[in-house]
C-alpha cells in the first residue's frame, strides 16, 4: 500500500512527458493517489493520453488566467469528486521577451502583471476555490518555484520576481488554511529541461553549470521533483506547512565550487 492511497489529488500544469506535472503525477500515482488533471485547451491531445497511463479519466480545460475558467473548472471536478486532498501547481508563463536580454530592460508593466498572474496569483485563486474539497480532510498543496526567486539568474528576469510572489504566497496561504488543517509549500526545483524551460535563453548553460557545481554532481530528474512533491502532500509530512524545499542536488547551499587541488596555490 503506497502513502497517498485513498488520496486524491488535482494536477494542474500537465503538459508533457518531460513536465514537472508528469514526474508529481507518476509518484503519486505509484504511491496510491487517485488523479485528475487541468490544462491548457492546447494541450489536451497530449495530456488525456498521459491521464490515461496513469489511469484518470478526469482531465478538464482550465486557463488559470481566466477567473471563469477556474469556476467552470471546479463546477466539472465536483461532477466527480465531491472532495479531494492534493492541489499541485506547476503553472508559469512569462512571454519570450521579458526572458530575453536584460532585466532592467526586458522588464515592461505588461509582461511584469502577465508573469505575476498566471505563475503566482494562480495559486491564491486555485487553494481558494480547492478549499471547500479539502474540508475535514488533511489537504495540501504543493507550488513550484525556483532559485530566480532569491538569487539573480541571468535571463530568468521577472520571473524571478514571479517566483519570491509564489513563495510569499505560499506562506500566506499556509497561515490561513494551517487552522483548517490544509498544509501548503514549494518545491524549489533545480533546472530540468522541459517545454518551459526550453525558452529560457542560456538553459544549457545553466544545465552544465549546475550539474558542475552542486554536490550531487547532476541535474535533478522530474522524478526527483515527484518522489519529494509526493512525500510534501503525503501525511508523512504532517508537521510541514510554508516551507520551500529546495530539490536542487544542494546546488544553493554552495558558496564557490572548484576541484580542491592541494597545492596551496
Ligand atoms: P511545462 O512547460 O511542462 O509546464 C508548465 C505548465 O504551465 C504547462 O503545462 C503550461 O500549459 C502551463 N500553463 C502556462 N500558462 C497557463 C495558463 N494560463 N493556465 C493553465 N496552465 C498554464 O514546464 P515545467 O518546467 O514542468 O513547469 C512546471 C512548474 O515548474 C512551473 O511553475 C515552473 O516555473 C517550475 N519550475 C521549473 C523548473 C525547470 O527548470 N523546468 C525549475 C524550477 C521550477
Amino acid at each position: 500500500m503506497g502513502f497517498l492511497s485513498g488520496k486524491r489529488a488535482l494536477i494542474v500544469g500537465l503538459a508533457t512527458d518531460r513536465s514537472i506535472a508528469w514526474g508529481i503525477a507518476q509518484a503519486m500515482h505509484r504511491e496510491g493517489a487517485e488523479l485528475a488533471f487541468a490544462h491548457i485547451e492546447r494541450m489536451t491531445d497530449r495530456v488525456v493520453p498521459l491521464a490515461r497511463q496513469l489511469g484518470s479519466e478526469i482531465t478538464f480545460v482550465m486557463d488559470v488566467a481566466v477567473d471563469a475558467d477556474i469556476e467552470k473548472g471546479f463546477a466539472f471536478l465536483k461532477g466527480h469528486w465531491p472532495a479531494f486532498d492534493i492541489l499541485v501547481h506547476a503553472v508559469a508563463f512569462a512571454p519570450k521577451d521579458a526572458l530575453t536580454g536584460e532585466f532592467i530592460d526586458a522588464t515592461t508593466r505588461e509582461n511584469f502583471q502577465t508573469a505575476h498572474d498566471i505563475s503566482s496569483y494562480s495559486l491564491t485563486a486555485l487553494a481558494r476555490a480547492a478549499r471547500p474539497f479539502m474540508h475535514e480532510r488533511k489537504g495540501a498543496m504543493v507550488a513550484l518555484s525556483y532559485l530566480g526567486a532569491v538569487k539573480s539568474i541571468p535571463s530568468y528576469n521577472v520571473m524571478g520576481l514571479a517566483k519570491a510572489s509564489l513563495e510569499a504566497n505560499v506562506r500566506f496561504l499556509a497561515a490561513d488554511l494551517g487552522p483548517q488543517g490544509i498544509r501548503v509549500n514549494a518545491i524549489s526545483a533545480g533546472p530540468i529541461k522541459t517545454l518551459s524551460a526550453a525558452g529560457i535563453p542560456g538553459l544549457r548553460k545553466m544545465l552544465t553549470h549546475v550539474a558542475a557545481a552542486s554536490p550531487i554532481k547532476r541535474n535533478v530528474t522530474i522524478e526527483d521533483v515527484g518522489n519529494a512533491a509526493a512525500f510534501l502532500c503525503s501525511d508523512l509530512a504532517a508537521g510541514i506547512t510554508g516551507e520551500v524545499l529546495y530539490v536542487d542536488g544542494g546546488y544553493h547551499n554552495v558558496g564557490m565550487s572548484f576541484p580542491a587541488d592541494g597545492d596551496g596555490a
